[in-house]
């Protein structure tokens, strides 16, 4: 009998699903180690690829909270958190053009009625799509709408604003519509195409020394 796994497990969002509630439950059964591990759902083939992990060289951070799990699900379902401290410099993923920025708001709590309080930037990527990097710290941005920014370019500093329940960094590659808040799509970092929560990410642009 084919059992789901849950691997990992995180505090950055305390509303479980029902699914979640159920793989909860199935998830002591041993499973073979011959087994190639079963996954909830099939990844489709990513949309956008060869990103760079969104900060400086020398710095990794670990996915804290993976695709459709727990407050990722509709337009957010094919985000990732990292756990990055509050203040980690935020770096542009690839290039483009800064789309939407927020970053004066101060309100923040672990409850959904704060998911509008978020502060953000917005980074087109062409073709429809653009990077969302959400939860800034308020006054940290660096960038501006209509400017153009390359690989590696500083953006802003995490914060823990809008619906957080512990600071983290929420990416999402979405497809561009009239807000800040559209819809995920699947997307990978140029280093491991299959992004997972536990694993962690590093820059592979970097000078190797
Ligand atoms: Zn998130």
């Amino acid at each position: 009998m084919k059992m789901a796994v849950v691997r990992h497990t995180s505090i950055n969002c305390l509303a479980i699903s029902g699914l979640a509630l159920l793989t909860l439950s199935l998830a002591p059964s041993p499973i073979s180690p011959d087994l190639e591990e079963p996954h909830l759902f099939e990844l489709p083939p990513p949309e956008v690829t060869g990103l760079v992990a969104p900060w400086s060289c020398g710095e990794e951070f670990t996915v804290s909270l993976g695709h459709h799990e727990r407050s990722h699900q509709g337009p957010g379902q094919w985000a990732w958190d990292f756990a990055t401290p509050k203040g980690t410099l935020l770096r542009a993923p690839a290039e483009g053009t800064i789309r939407m920025v927020r970053d004066d708001s101060l309100r923040h709590g672990c409850n959904p009625a704060y998911a509008w309080d978020a502060n953000y930037v917005v980074l087109e990527l062409g073709g429809g799509y653009e990077v969302l990097l959400l939860h800034l710290e308020a006054g940290s941005a660096l960038v501006e709408p209509g400017q153009r920014v390359s690989v590696g370019q500083p953006l802003a500093r995490v914060g823990d604003s809008g619906y957080v329940c512990g600071t983290h960094l929420h990416f999402q590659v979405q497809k561009s519509c009239s807000s800040w808040w559209c819809p995920s799509v699947p997307a990978a970092f140029s280093e491991d195409l299959r992004l997972e929560p536990g694993q962690v990410l590093r820059r592979t642009d970097c000078p190797t020394s």
